[in-house]
């Protein structure tokens, strides 16, 4: 089993990093900041329905070594990019100008700007231990490292869930990935050993749910299938256009305005390719709020069959998933996990696993075994724990 190790002392990668910073721009960082990677434990394709999901952070962070600039130029660097600096214009900042990975960090700024933020530039380092593309936001973690450490550099004085919609317009208006809020909330508002309520409606109103996932004796898996389907993307835009149309159908503002006792008569009123994505949502949201009641009854363990039958609803009614998730889940229940599901967008990207403490190697070769013998490239598999959302490191 190709498992990854737990994430090195943040305060060594910190250290790392501004070494990195001062050989690359001549001088010391104003400081360190990290933001993290996130995994949704339920709530899936919710959030652009104006409803709810439950991230949590992960211990895998995107750490950025940052000095503020009064030229206005703004100059990026990634241990994870292609070794160049790439030197831009604040000013100039606008959209399809930048492309590739620094379109996520300059967006925040372009954001900002636009917000009427008074922001200059400055110089940027980051060195992430998030994997990229597994579905683990490694996108929203450059987004929201930069939010906070521009929110600090320039006193912008920025609530959580305000620094989160910069970093999500940046996403949106100048990366031109159309996401909803979640992933940029789960990395700037998630706090450790708990999940994050969140109601895409009022990100402001989210609620941390204690979490207690060790200390109950389980444990969680990130099992990242390596696979990506290329339809992702234009499905994702009709997903949600779809939705858009079954709200207006049913005359409501969104989706997550349907109460779950209204779900079949509305159901029996839409046409027959609407009706199976709001099942989908309306029995997600339910199941949102289902996971928290339990989280609250301190009753982690009774999260697994809540996932497994989002699986379900996510492979038969949303139709996201993809035979390599199907696959993982599969085996995953067939080793003993209390439940699994896919996580993130899907058409390939991760899986989520909750097992007991101990049978972590026993479910991971039972996954990478059932892998193998399809014949897929073994999956990477990672342990996740509810971890602390984006801050200023202490070097
Ligand atoms: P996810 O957010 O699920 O990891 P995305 O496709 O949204 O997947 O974002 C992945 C992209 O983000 C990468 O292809 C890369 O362009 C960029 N990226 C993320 N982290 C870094 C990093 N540390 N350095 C350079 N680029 C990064
Ligand atoms: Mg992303």
């Amino acid at each position: 089993m190709n498992r990854t190790a737990q994430p090195e002392d943040e305060h060594s990668r910190a250290a790392r990093a501004a070494d990195a910073f001062h050989q690359l721009y001549g001088a010391s960082p104003d400081g360190v900041w990290a933001a993290p990677g996130r995994v949704n434990l339920i709530g899936e394709h919710t959030d652009y329905n104006d409803g709810f999901a439950l991230p949590m952070a992960l211990p895998q962070t995107t750490l950025l070594a940052a000095r503020a600039r009064t030229d206005g130029r703004l100059r990026l660097h990634s241990a994870q990019g292609d070794g160049r600096i790439t030197d831009l214009v604040v000013a100039d900042l606008a959209p399809g100008v930048v492309t590739g990975w620094t379109s996520y960090p300059a967006g925040v700024l372009w954001a900002l700007a636009g917000a009427g933020y008074g922001i200059g530039g400055a110089d940027l380092h980051f060195d992430s231990t998030v994997p990229t593309g597994a579905g683990l936001s490694s996108s929203a973690a450059l987004e929201c490292a930069v939010a906070v450490a521009y929110d600090e550099l320039y006193r912008l004085a920025l609530t959580g869930p305000e620094l989160a919609r910069i970093a999500q317009r940046a996403e949106n208006g100048f990366a031109g990935v159309p996401c909803g809020i979640m992933d940029q909330m789960a990395s700037v508002c998630c706090t450790a050993e708990a999940a994050l309520h969140l109601d895409a409606r009022s990100p402001e109103s989210h609620r941390q749910v204690p979490f207690d996932l060790l200390g109950q004796g389980l444990r969680l898996l990130v099992i990242d299938t390596r696979v990506t389907h290329d339809l992702g993307d234009g499905a994702y835009a009709s997903l949600r256009a779809g939705c858009e149309r079954a709200a207006a159908l049913l005359g409501l503002p969104a989706l997550r305005d349907l109460p779950a006792a209204e779900l079949p008569r509305a159901l029996r009123a839409l046409p027959a390719e609407l009706a199976p994505l709001v099942r989908h949502v309306v029995t997600e949201n339910a199941r949102v709020g289902e996971a928290v009641s339990r989280l609250e009854e301190g009753d982690a363990a009774a999260l697994g069959p809540i996932l497994t039958a989002g699986h379900a609803s996510l492979r038969d009614d949303y139709r996201v998933s993809c035979p390599e998730t199907d696959l993982v889940v599969t085996a995953a229940l067939a080793a003993g996990a209390p439940g699994a599901r896919m996580t993130g967008g899907g058409f390939g990207g991760s899986v989520i696993a909750l097992v007991e403490a101990g049978r972590q190697d026993a479910v991971g070769r039972s996954v990478t075994e059932a892998f193998a013998a399809a014949g897929h490239r073994p999956p990477h598999i990672l342990e996740a724990t509810p971890a602390a959302g984006a801050r200023r490191l202490v070097l």
